[in-house]
């Protein structure tokens, strides 16, 4: 059965780089009506906070990306420390001492004299005795999993046939000196035992790939079918600067972003399919394809969000954003006719409250100077008693037929004197709801 996992590490909130990854795991599980895995990948204790998790979850929820189960890595500890000893019992694993300063040295001279910084294996040789005086001088040392120095190949699901040499590559620590066990181990150990099919992740984690490949095999697991999205860059595929690429979503949810635009956007971007507002998760997941998305670095534009937002907003109906627009005050008997004036006039739902606050209060007018004989005029034209859906024509008839104005010299300085705004909803249909105007007087 199809098995997927998202697994951040409870580190930060969820942001716009990491929620591709999440979502495209999600799709990929629901498509073939698999198992989509939420793990917190919290086997560091300094690092891993409680109030991240819970923020990983709501996030989670407030897009809808629902999970079938939970881990935690912090957990499972007793498995991995199975894992390590099977990879000792091997001849996989081996314990070196060298410290952050060495390692930086070695690494230095290597690119000196031209050649690729991989480690050593210097720890290899060591006797028993060295490692006991080591051991003795610098406490425990960490432990490196051994690499079969050979191509590793696997055929990703959006870049291609991949072959990395593990010549290249250093053999991966996975436990620390103070014995904390890395992602490479835990992560492995967690795909192989929960039967994780697929994984999808972003492209800094091919070289992850590669060795945790070779780890897999070590221990006996399958392979799950791998795939690397690209990396988000800004909207001229410049680097995503450190705000953009930390767009946490609570920040986009706080400034009125909608899930189904983001979800919207975020699945699509990047692939061959056009980007169009889906209200509907079932059609994300009937049209998702991994198999469409390309390599390159994927251009992120946070306003394409807005639009998207907007378009969401104003298939609504009155019982949708019943609770915000008396939340804004808006009488019961007016929200109906108030939702038809304003929902294509919105952004985010911020912005019900300041249309009402202009149709209870009035504007600030905004009448330019070539105006202001005119627009008096005009309001002098005004008919009494209550505005109905005539009201504009009849009264801009009226102001037409004695002042000689016609089209937008009409009807815009109208509009901005009434609302302060020189775009907005059907006059026609927002007259009737202008409380301030027809209380003049
Ligand atoms: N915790 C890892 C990360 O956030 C998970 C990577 C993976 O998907 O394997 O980078």
């Amino acid at each position: 059965m199809t098995t997927t996992r998202f697994a951040p590490s409870p580190t930060g909130y969820i942001h716009i780089g990491n929620l591709r990854t999440a979502l495209m795991n999600y799709l990929i599980a629901r498509k073939a009506g698999g198992t989509f895995i939420l793990r917190i990948d919290d086997t560091d204790p300094e690092r891993s906070k409680e109030e991240y998790v819970d923020g990983i979850k709501q996030d989670l929820e407030w897009l809808g990306l629902h999970w079938d189960r939970i881990e935690r890595q912090s957990l499972r500890l007793d498995q991995y420390a199975d894992a390590a000893d099977k990879l000792r019992d091997m001849g996989r694993f081996y314990e070196a001492f060298e410290t952050p300063t060495e390692l930086d040295l070695k690494r230095k001279k290597q690119l000196n004299m031209g050649k690729p910084p991989v480690y050593d294996r210097a720890a290899l040789v060591l006797s028993d005795a060295e490692k006991d005086a080591l051991r003795t001088e610098r406490g425990a040392g960490v432990w490196r999993f051994k690499l079969d120095r050979e191509r590793i190949e696997w055929a990703d699901g959006i870049l291609g046939d991949i072959s990395i040499d593990a010549a290249s590559v250093s053999d991966p620590v996975l436990i620390r000196g103070d014995g904390q066990i890395l992602y490479t181990l835990a992560s492995v150990v967690d795909d192989t035992e929960m039967g994780v099919t697929n994984v999808v992740r972003g492209s800094d984690h091919v070289t992850n790939t590669a060795t945790q490949i070779q780890i897999i095999n070590a221990l006996g697991g399958t392979v799950p079918a791998f795939a690397h999205h690209s990396l988000l860059t800004g909207p001229q595929g410049e680097a995503l600067s450190k705000r953009l690429g930390t767009l946490a979503l609570r920040d986009l949810r706080e400034s009125g972003v909608q899930p189904a635009a983001l979800l919207s956007l975020m699945a699509r971007l990047g692939s061959s399919d056009p980007v169009e507002l889906h209200t509907d998760m079932a059609d994300l997941i009937e049209g998702f394809d991994i198999s469409r998305f390309g390599s390159a670095p994927t251009k992120f534009d946070a306003d394409d969000l807005y639009p998207l937002t907007a378009r969401y907003l104003a298939g609504l109906s009155l019982a949708d954003v019943a609770e915000e627009i008396s939340a804004a005050g808006v009488p019961d008997d007016m929200a109906a006719q108030f939702w038809d004036v304003t929902r294509e006039n919105i952004t985010t739902l911020k912005d019900i409250a300041p249309w009402w606050v202009m149709m209870r209060d009035g504007a600030e007018p905004q009448i330019d100077d070539e105006d202001r004989e005119f627009v008096a005029d005009a309001l002098a034209l005004l008919p009494d008693g209550a505005f109905d859906a005539t009201t504009w024509g009849t009264w801009t008839g009226a102001v037409k037929e004695k002042t000689g104005r016609k089209g937008r010299g009409l009807f815009m300085p109208l509009r901005k004197a009434l609302t302060g705004q020189s775009h907005g909803p059907d006059m026609s249909m927002l007259m009737p709801l202008l409380q301030t105007v027809k209380a003049r007087e």
